[in-house]
């Protein structure tokens, strides 16, 4: 077997992995989805675990020699269960997308009809998304926002009531602001008593799932049937996906559909690393950093809108922004991405509700605090990152300019190191 050293070894493959270290060092983060991990996670998720076969679950495996892995996964199962006030989780997901189809899996056949977000007003690709699975393997229908850019929630209703879906999905990527999920419910639960059969509840909390850890999203556990998330976004563990419920039946279809429905063997490297992720969230300082992260967001809205911005509903409850770049400055979302990756920030194009331009160029920005946060950024600092923003957008053409404000970034970001 190979002995040496990644570096000794592969030098290509290290020399980049630094490299991304650097970059990750050196630039503003704003990408929502996206956050930074500690060390222990780190080291968990890197480790010899990832040498183990484990398919199927604690106690029934089809494998000998679990008898460490099993312990793994059911510590990871206790601390995800207490973190989120919720009787059952399965923590083998690969990721979010494994999660809700594995989610759908367990309570929908081919051809059921599912009710989501539709991907423009800020729902994922999964929530039935016409080339994505969901869209192809269930009949899908999909709701947007107001022009105020809050969820229609009439409209939901409205649909779910002529459609009869088997299931309807909240939870979104773009989305700024609360979801009213007792109001999902109690749509779910009119379609099922007007259908005569269920009508499942699923709630999607990828993107807010740190903050509803930390009490300061209300938790879709106690409205939802089923919850699906990713564990690597505002919760800050490795990437993977989660499934939970309460309802201890879902719980054992839930089971079978993620093995051997739709996976094979579980990423024990990936679920140790979850574990170690939940005993951070469960731990007070998560409460403050997730506290700050939506602090800085409020930080970062009222700064942009200070400086002649115009945000999608008009602010923020959580850890994201959605601004209407074109209609404030003239730039697509596209160009706005490149302009400010010139300058070491990274954020994302969006589409925003009634977006003029294509998908591939978008009107919108979507800005998140929940990297930075995690950096040690304060408000004034958040409010700094909404001037350099504005101040490269407005100079997009002066290289001086430019080349002025990643130095200030690169600066800043000196003041935050990471590892
Ligand atoms: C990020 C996200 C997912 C998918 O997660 P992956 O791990 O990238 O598959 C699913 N749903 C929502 C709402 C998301 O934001």
């Amino acid at each position: 077997m190979n002995n040496k050293n990644l570096c000794d070894f592969d030098n290509e493959i290290s020399d980049l992995i630094e490299k991304e270290l650097e970059r990750q060092r050196t630039h503003i983060e704003l990408i929502a989805s996206e956050n930074f991990v500690s060390k222990a996670v780190l080291e968990a998720q890197g480790s010899i675990l990832t040498n183990k076969y484990a398919e199927g679950y604690p106690g029934k495996r089809y494998y000998g020699g679990c008898e460490n892995v099993d312990v793994i996964e059911s510590i990871a199962i206790e601390r995800l269960c207490k973190l989120f006030d919720v009787k059952f989780a399965n923590v083998q997901p690969h990721s979010g997308a494994s999660a809700n189809l594995a989610a759908y899996n367990s309570v929908l056949m081919p051809g059921d009809k599912i009710l989501g977000m539709s991907l423009d007003a800020g729902g994922h690709l999964t929530h039935g998304y016409s080339v994505n699975f969901s869209g192809k393997i269930y009949q899908a229908f999909n709701y947007g926002l107001k022009d105020d850019g809050f969820i229609d929630y009439d409209k939901v209703e409205e649909i779910a009531m002529a459609e009869l879906p088997n299931l309807i999905v909240a939870g979104a990527s773009a989305y700024p602001r609360i979801i009213d999920f007792k109001r999902f419910r109690e749509i779910a639960d009119k379609v099922s008593e007007k259908a005569g059969r269920k009508c499942f509840f699923m709630v999607d909390m990828a993107h807010i799932a740190g903050l509803v850890a930390a009490g300061l999203h209300p938790n879709p556990c106690q409205y939802a049937d089923i919850v699906t998330s990713t564990t690597h976004k505002t919760l800050r563990g490795p990437r993977g996906g989660i499934i939970l419920t309460n309802d201890e039946l879902l719980a054992k279809k839930i089971n079978s559909s993620v093995f051997p429905g739709c996976q094979g063997g579980p990423l024990m490297h990936v679920i140790a690393a979850k574990a170690v992720a939940f005993k951070e969230a469960l731990d007070d300082s998560f409460k403050v950093y997730a506290t700050q992260v939506v602090k800085n967001c409020a930080a970062l809205a009222d700064e942009m809108k200070k400086l002649g911005y115009s945000l999608v509903s008009g602010g923020t409850d959580n850890h994201l922004i959605l601004v209407d770049i074109f209609g404030s400055v003239g730039i697509s979302g596209k160009k706005a991405e490149n302009i400010l990756h010139s300058v070491n920030i990274t954020a994302n194009k969006n589409a925003i509700p009634n977006d003029t331009q294509k998908p591939t160029i978008t009107s919108g920005l979507r800005l998140g605090t929940a990297a930075i946060t995690t950096r040690g950024f304060n408000e004034e600092e958040t409010r700094m990152v909404a001037r350099f923003i504005d101040k490269a957008l407005r100079n997009k053409d002066n290289e001086e300019v430019l080349n002025q404000v990643r130095e200030e970034v690169i600066s800043l970001m000196a003041k935050h190191p990471y590892l």
